[in-house]
């Protein structure tokens, strides 16, 4: 199963959940305050190809914005 990233609406914890892909948008609960928590991208959402073609996960920062299926911004 994927791993999601989790932020806490409440206290603002942040935690990782393993989870289906089907309930990954639902809210989570906090594991220190049991309030509900939403998901957030994880750096490991953004996908782009190398020189040989090969799907890589972009390391780094600037992929806050990638919700579209286009990486191309994180290369910058
Ligand atoms: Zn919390």
């Amino acid at each position: 199963m994927p791993i999601y990233e989790y932020v806490c609406n409440k206290c603002q914890n942040k935690f990782e959940l393993m989870r289906s892909f089907s309930k990954s948008s639902e809210p989570a609960d906090c594991p220190s305050c049991k309030g509900k928590a939403k998901r957030i991208l994880s750096r490991f959402t953004c996908i782009t190809t190398n020189e040989y073609g090969d799907p890589t996960p972009v390391s780094g920062g600037g992929c806050a914005g990638c919700s579209s299926s286009s990486c191309d911004t994180c290369n910058n």
